[in-house]
């Protein structure tokens, strides 16, 4: 539960800050889909499919009610340091909005601070607060980083993601390498093309193909 729906934090996090996930609801209607498909509900292995769907969106999207707060849990500190940060391969699952499969990948995430820094066990947290909805990758990718120009303030901030998308390999189309990249580039990394490529350079240094 989120702490305080007006904090400046979670006003930028988009949170839905008033009510819980409706589980039962959810229970129901995936009942409901089971009789849809001519499934029997009843049978052993889906008696308690219901509860297991509901529980497993719970986590899968539990970024909507993530409390920011305890997410960055004092971990700002002031520092006088002005280079490039950047944490890369972070992993994250996430769902399609279009048709609630998962999508999953890596993300990349720098910045360059003015006077602040983040504790880095908190950047793969605040992916995972984006990440853990129903999304599309190009939107996580902008939340990603309006959200640390937010906390921090940098010089700059650059997101890459990439992910390769179950809606894509398992249906209609059935790409299976096809592997989506997006970017975020704020500041001046949006500005500097130096600073850009300095980022882009470092992430693509020894970088594995994107496979599951
Ligand atoms: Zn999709």
């Amino acid at each position: 539960m989120v702490s305080d729906c007006n904090d400046p934090l979670a006003l930028a996090a988009d949170l839905f800050c008033q009510d819980e996930m409706d589980i039962n609801s959810i229970e129901e209607s995936v009942n409901d889909i089971l009789v849809a498909i001519g499934e029997d509900p009843s049978r052993e292995g889906l008696v308690r499919t219901p509860q297991r769907v509901a529980k497993s969106y719970g986590e899968l999207l539990s970024g909507y009610r993530m409390d920011p707060k305890e997410l960055i849990n004092e971990a700002i500190f002031d520092v006088a340091y002005d280079q490039m940060v950047i944490v890369r391969d972070i992993e994250f699952y996430s769902m399609c909005e279009h048709h609630m499969l998962p999508f999953m990948g890596r993300a990349h995430v720098a910045y360059i601070p003015s006077d602040k820094v983040i504790g880095l066990s908190k950047i793969p947290r605040i992916v995972d607060l984006f990440s853990k909805r129903l999304q599309v990758q190009e939107r996580m990718t902008t939340q990603i980083a309006d959200y640390l120009d937010v906390v921090l303030n940098p010089q700059g901030v650059a997101v890459v993601v990439e992910g390769l998308h179950m809606c894509m390999m398992l249906r209609g189309v059935k790409k299976h390498d096809a592997r989506m990249t997006t970017s975020a580039m704020v500041g001046i990394f949006r500005a500097d093309a130096s600073t850009r490529n300095e980022f882009l350079d470092n992430i693509s240094r020894g970088a594995e193909r994107l496979h599951f």
